[in-house]
């Protein structure tokens, strides 16, 4: 019985849900939790909100019953998972703040325990890999591992990230014993890119800027941009990791305007920079090496305050 199954025990409704815009990692855990307790747990009345996601996720099991407004339900238990802090569940959190109980399922370092309970392992890869744990290898069926799989792949950027450890491999492996299609999921899910994507991509590319002698690299998408490519922030995945890559890089900062003089903020490092913390001290949150806020201002004023903290620790 894994420790999940010991949570479940007596609970007659369960309520599940991620962050907000909500990524690889987060739906790959919830859609993985909501096929283990379906299959599982057929007498648990179990729902799952999220805010809508992208279509190359929807192969996933049960993916049609994800609920996207939320309702005035109170629940025996609600777990949220790869969730690092209460603001990060937007409008669900009148779900979770009236539960009898509530789990966090976590893999922030930045996480607040802001949960009944917090199940957080900074050093594991995904969401996905500290859910492994707790389930029972025994009752995982073909679409939980599915599931598990693509949260861990996109996390931890195939298996690349330096959050990839030797127990994310044995965990993989043993997903893939379950006969899932893993070659698929990779490549529909995490390395296909439509036109556009490609397009706004190398548009982000074009117009990014080095500084700090080549250390930094920083680029920014416009609402106008966004408007003229017809796309949504689902479309920018993988910018940032672009430009992490450029040889010589250790800091790459990319954003997207998401109002009237607000920045969505991405963060990605290679060896020095703790992205977290600069993502903390600016009210967002994240891992050392992947992070991210809100900022308010010009994109001058954002890159100005980024830069000094990413200068402090660049010394
Ligand atoms: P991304 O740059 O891909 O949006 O996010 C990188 C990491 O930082 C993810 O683990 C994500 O959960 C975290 N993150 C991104 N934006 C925010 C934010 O606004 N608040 C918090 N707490 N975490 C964030
Ligand atoms: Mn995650």
């Amino acid at each position: 019985m894994g420790k999940l199954d010991e949570i479940l025990q007596g609970m007659k409704s369960v309520g599940l849900s991620g962050h907000i815009r909500p990524d690889g990692d987060c739906i790959g855990s919830c859609l993985g939790l909501y096929n283990y307790i379906k299959s599982n747990y057929p007498d648990i009345e179990t729902d799952l909100y999220l805010q809508t996601f992208a279509e190359k996720f929807e192969f996933l099991k049960y993916s049609d019953e994800v609920k996207h407004e939320p309702e005035n339900k109170k629940y025996d238990l609600f777990i949220l998972l790869d969730s690092s802090s209460i603001d990060r569940l937007g409008e669900f959190q009148p779900m979770f703040d009236s539960a009898e109980k509530t789990v966090c399922i976590d893999h922030h370092i930045s996480n607040d325990k802001f949960a009944m309970e917090n199940i957080v392992v900074p050093e594991a890869s995904s969401a996905c890999e500290v859910l492994y744990e707790l389930l029972d290898e025994d009752k995982i069926d073909y679409n939980t591992a599915e599931a598990l799989y693509m949260g861990i792949v996109h996390d931890s950027g195939a298996f690349k990230y330096s959050n990839t450890s030797m127990k994310t491999m044995t965990i993989a492996g043993k997903l893939m014993s379950k006969g899932i299609p893993f070659t698929n999921i990779i490549d529909n899910t995490f390395y296909t890119k439509t036109y556009v994507q490609n397009q706004i991509l190398g548009r982000a590319l074009l117009e990014s800027v080095m500084f700090f002698d080549g250390k930094c690299v920083f680029s920014v998408v416009s609402r106008k941009e966004m408007d003229f490519y017809n796309i949504t922030y689902k479309d920018l995945d993988g910018i940032v990791e672009q430009l992490r890559i450029i040889k010589g890089v250790e800091c790459a900062i990319f954003m997207y305007e998401t109002g009237e003089l607000e920045y969505k903020v991405s963060m990605r490092s290679n060896d020095i920079v703790d992205v977290s913390a600069i993502a903390t001290y600016f009210g967002g949150g994240g891992h050392i090496r992947a992070a991210g806020c809100n900022m308010k201002g010009t994109i001058y004023d954002v890159l100005n305050n980024i830069s000094e903290q990413i200068e402090l620790q660049l010394g």
